[in-house]
């Protein structure tokens, strides 16, 4: 695996892929992976010949009170697994690098960002589809995996790339859960013991409300009771929800989306389903 840290040694690499023919897949990270992160890496594997996976925190997407100092970074750890995951290419552009100074452009998307994770994280979207734009530029990959777990980012990236006629290819990788059904998550790690046990509660509440909804149950009054049982065991929720798939519109029709973010002590934790 090659360990690659600025924009013309990238190029020269992407370059001898290129005239070899290969497909090359991106898969874009901010580092501290884990199962999740890897799982993305093998189905970008099996879609191309050549994997380049990117990691990159990036403050662009961090608001001014969020844990943009303080998120994980694990880079030792993180590149063997990927080079055990057969990764070929791990791109690691530093700030200076991926934002030069001057650097004055930014990609706006409108529609699906504006609720949920938008409305929670003004600017979040904003610097999430800058760096993606930027990483499918820099790499020029043909395919690009993003996990489920980040549902409304998928479909962020959907629509840019279609808005753009960006040419490549995004593909969704379902989401990775541990035995007791939490999502996978590099911020995890920052739940206590207790908390840990509990949040498996937030998946298991969304799962029930998806039953008595395709059971018949009004659509709100489902939504109420996960939320309330929730909040009672401690959880502050932020937004649970049913949602069209694409466009991230509140719906009451089924099939939909569920979507769902919650405080648990320090961790915000994001989760969705598929209803019916
Ligand atoms: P992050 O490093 O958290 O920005 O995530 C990088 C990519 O990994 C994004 O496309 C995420 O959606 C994806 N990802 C993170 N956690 C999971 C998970 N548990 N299952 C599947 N994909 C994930």
């Amino acid at each position: 695996m090659r360990i690659v840290r600025d924009l013309p040694a990238l190029r020269a690499a992407t370059e001898t892929m290129r005239r070899a023919g290969e497909r090359v897949a991106l898969v874009p990270t901010m580092g501290a992976l884990h199962a999740g992160h890897l799982a993305l890496v093998e189905a970008a594997r099996r879609e191309a010949d050549r994997v380049i996976t990117s990691i990159f925190v990036n403050p662009l997407q961090f608001g001014p009170n969020e844990d943009f100092s303080k998120y994980p970074r694990t880079e030792e750890a993180d590149l063997a697994a990927l080079e055990a995951a057969g990764c070929d290419i791990a791109w690691l552009p530093t700030v200076e690098v991926m934002y030069p100074p001057g650097a004055a452009t930014v990609i706006e998307v409108a529609g699906p960002t504006e609720g949920f994770e938008g409305a929670a994280r003004p600017g979040h979207f904003r610097g999430v589809a800058t760096v993606c734009c930027k990483l499918f530029s820099q790499t020029e990959a043909d395919v690009a995996v993003f996990g489920e777990k980040d549902w409304q980012q998928l479909q962020v990236i959907r629509r840019m790339v279609a808005d753009l006629d960006l040419p490549l290819d995004i593909l969704g990788h379902p989401i990775v859960r541990d035995a007791d059904g939490l999502a996978l998550s590099s911020r995890n790690r920052y739940l206590s013991p207790a908390e840990r046990a509990k949040a498996a509660m937030l998946p298991e509440a969304m799962r029930e409300a998806a039953n008595a909804m395709l059971h018949g149950a009004a659509i709100e009054s489902a939504l109420d009771a996960a939320r309330d049982g929730l909040n009672a065991a401690g959880f502050d929720v932020n937004y649970l929800a049913l949602v069209e798939p694409e466009t991230l519109r509140p719906t009451d029709a089924l099939p939909a989306r569920m979507i769902a973010a919650a405080k648990l002590g320090p961790v915000r934790l994001l989760d969705n389903m598929p209803v019916g």
